[in-house]
C-alpha cells in the first residue's frame, strides 16, 4: 500500500458529508516527510512536460505544490481567497471558486504579472471533489492565455464529479491516491486503484 494511503488510513478522520481531515500532515500540520514523497511522485509524471510554473490555491495546496516546484526549478504561484488592500483589482485576474468544505463562493485571484500566455502551467491541489477550486485556477490560467498541461491532485474522491469534468474540459489528471468510498457510518475508506 503506498505511503499516502497508509498515512491516511492512520490519521484521516471521517466527517458526515464525506468530508475527510487529514489536517495532522496537509491541512493544517505539515508533515515534510509525506509532502517530499507527494512531491517526488509529481515530480516523476511531470518532469517531461515542459512545466514552467506550478499554479495552486490558498492554503492547503501551497506545501506540496512548494516542494514540487524547488524540485522542477519553477516559480509556484498561489490564487488568493480574499483581495488584499495592496492589490488593484484590475491588475487580477479572477474567478469564482465554490468550496466544497466551507460552504461558500469566493472570488479567487492572482496578479496578472505572474502568469503569462507561454507560460505551462500545472495546477496542484490537495483533495478533488467537485472540481470547483481546479476549474478555477484553470480559468485563471486560460485568461493568461498560458496552457494548462495538467492537474495534480494529493487525494482525489473519485465518487465525486471532479476528475470527470476536469476530464470532459481536455485536462489531463494525475491523483497520487483515488478513493472509492468514504463510509462514515464503519468509519472506513475504500480505495481505487489507479492515478
Ligand atoms: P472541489 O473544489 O474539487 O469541489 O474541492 C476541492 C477543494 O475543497 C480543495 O481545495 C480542498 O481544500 C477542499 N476539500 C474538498 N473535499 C475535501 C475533504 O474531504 N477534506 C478536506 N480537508 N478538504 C476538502
Amino acid at each position: 500500500m503506498s505511503y499516502l494511503k497508509e498515512k491516511i488510513l492512520e490519521d484521516g478522520i471521517i466527517y458526515p458529508n464525506n468530508v475527510l481531515k487529514i489536517d495532522s500532515f496537509l491541512n493544517q500540520q505539515i508533515d515534510p516527510t509525506i509532502m517530499k514523497k507527494i512531491a517526488d511522485e509529481f515530480y516523476e509524471y511531470y518532469k517531461d512536460k515542459g512545466i514552467t510554473k506550478i499554479l495552486t490555491i490558498e492554503a492547503s495546496g501551497i506545501a506540496p505544490a512548494i516542494i514540487l516546484a524547488t524540485k522542477l526549478n519553477v516559480s509556484m504561484l498561489f490564487a488568493k481567497k480574499s483581495k488584499p488592500s495592496t492589490l488593484e483589482k484590475e491588475a487580477c485576474y479572477h474567478a469564482k471558486v465554490y468550496s466544497y468544505t466551507k460552504r461558500k463562493t469566493s472570488d479567487v485571484l492572482v496578479p496578472k504579472k505572474y502568469l503569462k500566455k507561454d507560460d505551462k502551467v500545472l495546477i496542484i491541489d490537495d483533495f478533488l471533489a467537485n472540481g470547483e477550486a481546479s476549474l478555477g485556477l484553470v480559468d485563471l490560467a486560460k485568461q493568461a492565455g498560458s496552457n494548462v498541461v495538467g492537474i495534480g491532485i494529493c487525494v482525489e474522491k473519485s465518487f465525486q464529479p471532479g476528475r470527470k469534468r476536469l476530464e470532459e474540459a481536455g485536462l489531463d489528471v494525475y491523483s497520487i491516491v483515488r478513493i472509492e468510498k468514504i463510509d462514515y457510518e464503519n468509519q472506513k475508506i475504500i480505495f481505487k486503484d489507479g492515478h
